[in-house]
């Protein structure tokens, strides 16, 4: 028997006065093993002042820490403080840089070629572990924007771009938001932070992005803490909380239907839930929300 069951969802629109900031981290290609314990000062920093953040990472950084128990266990503690793991990818542009995933068929026959983006969200899934994968820095994103549950590009790099309305887009069919971020790299771009994030309107997001690289003392370790200082207490969120809370993108992330305990992980907003069961009596919806709480229940009556 095939029931539909229309689930509306209510959507908190309503914005709070201080837009939403939040600070994105790149690791990139070829540092997994070097700068890892930079990584881990990073996010101890951030953690001082109250500030998740929306880590991304490059394939050989989720291959590293999946092979080392330590490093995972790190990782779900960070989940668990309220830090979002989420991707980057090096397109096949970087050269050296490249992380060895596209969907550019040209380069299966490349030494370099690990797989295609269905790959490489396999791999990053799994580095996400129980909490969903939505975010990521993905360039060549009209070629290589993996879709599934991917809900939010992030993307930019001059300062400016640190203010933006996220906007709906579809790349491969896929639709999802894109949200701008400034590039956080030199120390003299701090001020520029600072003045535009007081110009940022309620109905816009603020963000910023490093790379943990970045995070050293030869380098803009002093401005990150700068930021850090001057973002605490400021609406500070990562980037599925941010468009979680605008109603912007999968507000229900896990649907569990019971009697089977089919439990299944579905990303929509507003959707029809489709689904076949066996057995008579009543179907029960748990519903919860990209945090792990129980929002809704619905029961269908056969
Ligand atoms: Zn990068």
């Amino acid at each position: 028997m095939l029931i539909a069951l229309l689930v509306v969802l209510l959507f908190n629109q309503s914005y709070s006065q201080i837009p939403g900031s939040y600070f994105a981290v790149h690791c990139e290609v070829g540092s997994e093993t070097r700068l890892f314990p930079t990584l881990q000062q990073l996010v101890a920093s951030a953690n001082s002042h109250n500030i998740p953040l929306t880590i991304e990472f490059t394939p050989p950084w989720a291959e590293s820490i999946l092979a080392d128990s330590l490093k995972l266990k790190l990782i779900r503690q960070w989940q668990a403080e309220g830090h979002e793991i989420a991707a980057h990818h090096h397109a096949t542009y970087y050269n050296d840089g490249w992380d060895g995933y596209t969907n550019d068929p040209s380069y299966i026959s490349d030494p370099k070629y690990k797989g295609d983006m269905q790959d490489y969200l396999a791999l990053l899934n799994r580095l996400a572990g129980d909490y969903p994968l939505l975010t990521g820095g993905i360039t060549a994103a009209s070629m290589d924007w993996p879709g599934d549950n991917m809900q939010y590009r992030t993307t930019g790099f001059a300062i400016t771009d640190a203010k933006s309305e996220p906007i709906l887009e579809t790349l491969n069919s896929h639709e999802h938001y894109f949200i701008g971020y400034g590039a956080l790299v030199r120390n003299d771009l701090l001020d520029s932070a600072e003045n535009l994030y007081g110009l940022t309107k309620e109905n816009e997001v603020f963000g910023l992005v490093t790379h943990v690289m970045n995070f050293t003392p030869d380098r803009e370790q002093q401005a990150i803490e700068a930021w850090f200082e001057f973002a605490e207490g400021k609406n500070n969120k990562t980037v599925t909380q941010i468009m979680s809370d605008r109603g912007q993108g999968p507000v229900v992330s896990i649907v569990t239907m019971e009697p089977e305990k089919l439990n299944k992980k579905l990303f929509f907003s507003n959707s029809t839930v489709r689904y076949q069961t066996s057995s008579s009596g009543t179907t029960i919806f748990n519903i919860f929300d990209i945090l792990g709480r129980k929002t809704k229940i619905y029961e269908n009556q056969k």
